[in-house]
């Protein structure tokens, strides 16, 4: 089972980055989560957010962050607006499926034959 993460949203922040200072480095990125196997691929609504300074090229990470990052964070966390959650079945398990259904079909047809 293959866990994978979709980016959702981006937002620049104006806020100094912990590393180099500068204040337009820093990029908020908010992922949710999908599960995808051969059978099913689904968006889980589970999110997850990291922030990265572009400037430095570094990740930062909550420890590091200060006030004003938390407060942006928080009210970032309110505003993002997730994927519902779905599951889709693939090809594969359709082609199960059907092929079932025609295996029951084909087994009624020879009991009333
Ligand atoms: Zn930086």
């Amino acid at each position: 089972m293959a866990e994978k993460h979709i980016e959702i949203k981006e937002v620049a922040l104006n806020n100094n980055c912990p590393h180099c200072y500068n204040t337009k480095g820093l990029h908020l990125l908010f992922k949710q989560k999908i599960v995808e196997t051969s059978f099913y691929k689904a968006i889980t609504p589970e999110i997850k957010h990291e922030l990265n300074c572009k400037t430095c090229d570094t990740a930062i990470y909550p420890e590091q962050w200060t006030d004003d990052i938390d407060r942006v964070v928080d009210y970032q966390k309110k505003v993002v607006d997730p994927k519902s959650p779905f599951t889709k079945l693939k090809a594969l398990s359709w082609s199960l499926i059907i092929g079932g259904i025609a295996l029951i079909g084909l087994s009624i047809s020879l009991v009333v034959l």
